[in-house]
């Protein structure tokens, strides 16, 4: 086995030009999340390089946003191997003009470069590589590429969680940590909005008729803050306010809206029951929330961990120390988790500046982060 390892990686180093400009050809095309036509573009090359590849390409139509693909790899009714990546980008059309692809001797960089357009070419090379190396898949793979990953995965939630439930594990081609480590934690994300609703009054001649929303609003906001537990992970922000209408107004509308992140399921529940009981402070004035985790919590469970410890002893088997850590962003994977799927994330390619100007891969990293993906492939085993 040590020799397949040696060779995944002279074959991939022996291919970095072609991966290179595969990657600058998908950057290239341009894919904003809300921009159907230039993601369905985007899909329609991601299908052909795909099916090239050997997979099985089926294009999932989406009338509400761009199409997302599901691609299959071998046969055999073994429980696959679920792949995930998006390629949309926080990027609108015309960033390419201000923040050009650029290649060093150490870094290539644009925009979604990073998160996660690198991503997209390692699959494919991954799966050539071990097709090269005359090495068959132990199980199936089912690649999902999905469009609206940087707006919450709205409209390809269903197709993820459908497909994670089949799988034996999942693997987030997401980019890792700053300094290369896997992601084996991520928050769930909660949104909430808070709404006022009180009396309005002339606030010179009658303000004693009026029964202020604001007012409210401030008690409501003071509160909600007190939900963080912050040795537990779980952090909150009043991130936007607005209400009234003139300063000679007693305001009868306000609203606020919460962001919150939990490390765990049970905080979740806790700060989702707490949203729905809260109560006016004072007389005259009625709340209304709306809102939930639109994502869960990704927890460390300790499939979480054995899945990850066999993935760095495989690695290790490549020269690369894996590590571990967690992150306050979200990503498809915290869906699968949630399921009770193993799920491992962050094994795109090591570099840095996600959704910020100096986005950058380290280009030297690529062919053995290539290699890992194959070699996981190969090896993983979750009931092992
Ligand atoms: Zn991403």
């Amino acid at each position: 086995m040590k020799d397949t390892y040696s060779r995944l990686n002279v074959w991939l180093n022996e291919h970095q030009q072609l991966i290179l400009s595969e990657i600058d050809s998908i950057v290239r095309h341009e894919s904003p999340s809300r921009d159907k036509p230039a993601l369905d573009t985007l899909a329609t090359r991601l299908a052909t390089r795909y099916a090239r590849a050997g997979g099985d390409v089926e294009r999932i139509r989406n009338p509400s946003g761009g199409d997302h693909l599901r691609i299959r790899f071998g046969s055999g009714l073994t429980p696959p191997a679920l792949l995930l990546g998006h390629f949309d980008t926080v990027w609108p059309v015309g960033t390419l003009a201000q923040m050009p692809i650029r290649l060093t001797d150490t870094e290539m960089s644009g925009p979604g470069i990073f998160d996660m357009k690198t991503s997209l070419a390692m699959i494919p090379w991954a799966i050539e590589a071990i097709e090269a190396e005359g090495r068959t898949l132990p199980r199936p793979i089912v690649v999902v590429l999905t469009s609206d990953e940087e707006i919450g995965s709205p409209t390809s939630r269903d197709l993820i969680e459908t497909e994670a439930r089949r799988a034996a594990y999942t693997l987030v081609l997401e980019p890792p940590l700053a300094d290369g480590r896997l992601k084996t934690e991520r928050k769930g994300i909660g949104q909430f909005r808070v709404e006022v609703s009180g009396h309005s009054a002339h606030a010179g001649i009658e303000p004693e008729k009026g029964a202020s929303a604001i007012v409210e609003l401030a008690h409501q906001i003071l509160h909600v803050g007190s939900l963080a537990r912050p040795e537990r992970g779980t952090t909150v922000n009043v991130g936007q306010i607005e209400g009234g209408t003139t300063p000679n107004v007693v305001p009868s509308h306000a609203w606020a809206v919460v962001d919150v992140r939990v490390k765990t399921a049970n905080e979740a529940a806790r700060v989702e029951e707490e949203f729905q009981s809260l109560k006016p402070v004072s007389g005259r004035t009625w709340i209304t929330v709306t809102g939930n985790f639109r994502r869960p919590p990704m927890e460390r469970s300790p499939a979480m961990i054995a899945l990850f410890r066999q993935a760095a002893q495989i690695g290790a088997k490549l020269g690369l120390e894996l590590e571990e850590g967690a992150t306050g962003g979200a990503s498809d994977g915290n869906f699968t988790a949630a399921l009770g799927v193993p799920t491992l994330d962050g094994l795109g390619c090591p570099g840095g500046g996600a959704h910020a100007i100096d986005e950058h891969i380290l280009v030297r990293e690529l062919p053995t982060r290539i290699a890992l993906i194959a070699a996981l492939l190969l090896e993983l085993n979750p009931d092992a």
